[in-house]
């Protein structure tokens, strides 16, 4: 690749000694894009052959084995220090260029057990055991893609070397579907062992235009919950309810009820949702059951919205529990994923060279109701920015807009199927730029 002979990111010293302050200079975008598209073009087919293996052959969470060795091989290749296992099945790949803040660069490494139906040539067969039960498994949430834009934003960054100083952090994820990937690096040290990044950055696709970029400041993702009741009666004849005590009924009620938390006790202006997404209960059509089990989830955006939600959610169940002179009912609430809040300053800085690169495609989104244990790394003091970058042609995500064309297949759906080329180029793109950005940033002193 054609260097310059001048860095392109502002350097400290020249800075330091500059009388002007404060100094808004940013990456030199400009001359930066055509290298860093040069170097994809380059580098493609290798990552191509990369992203189309791992999507054939996907594995869940901490499962992952032969995808994190494959990663493994191209961070040494490119002359990554790799610790493998950190988490289970995560790894670490540290790059030191000069003195400069650490940047941390995460990728997922899990695929989902379902059956991929694409039809694709690389589509995915394979099949594991998962919770006891065999399985198909694929990787439609889009992780490859993340995984390929992961090698190929290192493979750039070195090619960039010249241009920045520091260290480079790149950590690959097991299990973020389960969200306890993030939580197994940390609590096997990730921020003890190796040094605390200064700053972080993920990206993950999503079913809208290839070329596009999506983000947030300040919340982007959704605070996660689980919620387990069971509803104590007291079982019998259908025919005799007066002789039981009917969970079925507290169940329904409680499904019912519960919605006017939401409705009645909640901020309507703020994010919140409860879903029940099982029911076990019975067995027969005349038999009145003793127990009844429901599963659900919660999603909210601000804390104080969780903590009313919650409440709510456990006040509601014990009064249907009352109403039929039923035992207290048991309430378990298990907390997922937190909120992933992108923190202004690295986003400001990014989003400036992202908006040089990409003008209108670059552009801010409402928060997303799903759940992302990225959250885990930021809560743990680093500051960070996740984005989204789009999977699909442009003619068909407009043509699906506007009525003319079917609706595009969301992440988890078995026929998500990204373009591989433009999506991690942009991929690989964007990330480079921002890292690039958060080095200039540090470098001049802000
Ligand atoms: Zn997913
Ligand atoms: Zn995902």
């Amino acid at each position: 690749m054609k260097r310059f002979a001048k860095p392109l990111l502002a350097s400290a010293a020249f800075y330091a000694a500059a009388t002007l302050s404060p100094v808004h200079a940013e990456i030199d975008v400009i001359n930066l894009k055509p290298m860093i598209e040069k170097s994809v073009e380059a580098d493609y087919p290798k990552l191509d052959a990369l992203y189309k293996d791992i999507h054939a052959h996907p594995e869940v969470a901490f499962q992952e084995v032969k995808t994190a060795a494959k990663l493994a091989a191209e961070m040494r290749a490119l002359g990554f220090e790799v610790t493998e296992k950190v988490g289970k099945t995560g790894l670490v790949a540290i790059y030191k260029n000069g003195d400069g803040p650490t940047i941390m660069v995460r990728t997922e490494l899990d695929a989902l057990p379902m059956e991929e139906k694409t039809g694709l040539a690389y589509a995915s067969h394979d099949k594991t055991v998962w919770n006891g039960q065999d399985t198909f498994v694929a990787h439609s949430c889009g992780h490859d893609i993340h995984m390929a834009s992961w090698v190929g934003t290192a493979k750039t960054l070195l090619g960039l070397k010249d241009q920045w100083h520091g260290t480079l952090m790149f950590i690959a994820q097991p299990a973020e579907e389960t969200v306890s990937g993030a939580k197994a690096m940390l609590a096997d040290g990730l921020f003890t062992r190796f040094k605390k990044p200064d700053f972080g950055f993920a990206l993950h696709d999503g079913a809208f235009a290839y070329g596009n970029l999506t983000y947030r400041v300040g919340t982007g993702s959704s605070n996660s919950d689980s919620l387990e009741i069971t509803f104590h009666g007291h079982g019998g004849h259908g025919a005799a309810p007066q002789r039981t005590v009917d969970p079925v009924m507290m169940a329904a009620r409680f499904i019912v009820d519960v919605q006017s938390v939401i409705s009645r006790e909640k901020d309507p202006t703020e994010f919140g949702v409860v879903s029940i997404g099982a029911i076990h209960g019975g067995s027969a059509e005349n038999i009145i059951p003793d127990d009844v089990l429901l599963r659900g989830t919660i999603r909210t955006f601000k804390p104080e919205v969780r903590a009313k939600m919650l409440a709510g959610i456990e006040r509601t169940a014990k009064a249907v529990a009352a109403m039929s002179d039923a035992p207290a009912p048991d309430i378990r609430i298990t907390e997922g994923a937190k909120a992933v809040i992108n923190d202004p300053g690295v986003v400001e800085t990014a989003a400036k060279a992202l908006k040089a690169a990409f003008g209108d495609k670059f552009r801010p989104s409402p928060p997303l109701t799903p759940s992302e244990d990225f959250s885990e790394f930021v809560n743990a003091g680093v500051p960070s920015m996740f984005f989204n970058i789009g999977v699909y042609e442009p003619e068909r995500v407009a043509a699906a807009r506007n009525g003319t064309g079917p609706e595009l297949p969301s992440n988890h759906s078995p026929l998500f199927a990204p373009v591989p080329k433009p999506t991690i180029a942009t991929g690989i793109e964007a990330m480079t730029l921002a890292v690039l950005s958060a080095f200039d940033q540090h470098a001049r002193g802000k």
